[in-house]
């Protein structure tokens, strides 16, 4: 999903000010790797990026405009550091995905895992997905292993929410057969409910995902 900033909430002092006010806008979550902050270890766990670096001398103008803070993780933004493409490099399209333009789903996808075949690897689509997979290290064992924890958090919650249902199914067929009793009745309900919030916590780790998969994720 594309960043779509605000007008300036400054003056700041110091361009750290900027950080609550970039902490919603990004939806809580690194701009690079695109992990929630409570998977990298909270508000304390993030940072404010320079997009243009301010650390090169044509940058250093940069360091308080808003435009050029992003909101990102300790670990992105100490591998973005000062890295930015060459002209040679722009014109090969190597540059960094920059999410207040443009959607970073379109440049990477989340695939098989080369090696071993876990649902965790990201590959690019295009230069600019590569160049930043590179420089950012987006395949960093951190992040590996945050992307396969979902994925098996998914899979053991369809596989409770299987049993549910067919637990649910055999009870309803006993009522068809052999009538209701209460005691079958409260507990269709309590397996309904558990449905749901099976349903539920599937949904909240499928907004967790960072980017799109390659393939189906079950
Ligand atoms: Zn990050």
């Amino acid at each position: 999903m594309r960043i779509v900033r605000g007008s300036d909430p400054g003056p700041v002092t110091k361009y750290g000010d900027y950080k609550p006010h970039l902490q919603p806008l990004f939806r809580f979550r690194c701009a690079y790797c695109v992990s929630h902050e409570e998977l990298m270890g909270g508000y304390d766990a993030m940072e404010v990026d320079h997009f243009r670096p301010c650390g090169r001398i044509e940058f250093e103008h940069l360091k308080k405009e808003w435009t050029n803070l992003y909101y990102a993780c300790r670990l992105c933004n100490g591998s973005k550091s000062s890295h930015w493409p060459s002209a040679e490099e722009e014109r090969r399209g190597l540059r960094f995905i920059n999410p207040c333009e443009e959607d970073p789903d379109s440049h990477v996808r989340i695939t098989r895992h080369p090696a071993n075949g876990d649902l965790c690897w990201l590959r690019a689509l295009t230069p600019a997905g590569q160049y930043t997979i590179d420089k950012i290290r987006l395949n960093r064992k951190q992040l590996l292993d945050i992307r396969r924890e979902l994925v098996r958090r998914e899979r053991d919650a369809e596989e409770a929410l299987n049993r549910n249902r067919e637990q649910a199914e055999r009870l309803a067929n006993d009522v068809n057969q052999r009538g209701a009793t209460l005691d079958v009745v409260e507990v269709l309900r309590s397996l309904r409910e558990e449905q749901q919030r099976i349903l539920g916590s599937i949904e909240e780790l499928r907004s967790r995902y960072p980017f799109p998969f390659d393939v189906p994720a079950a």
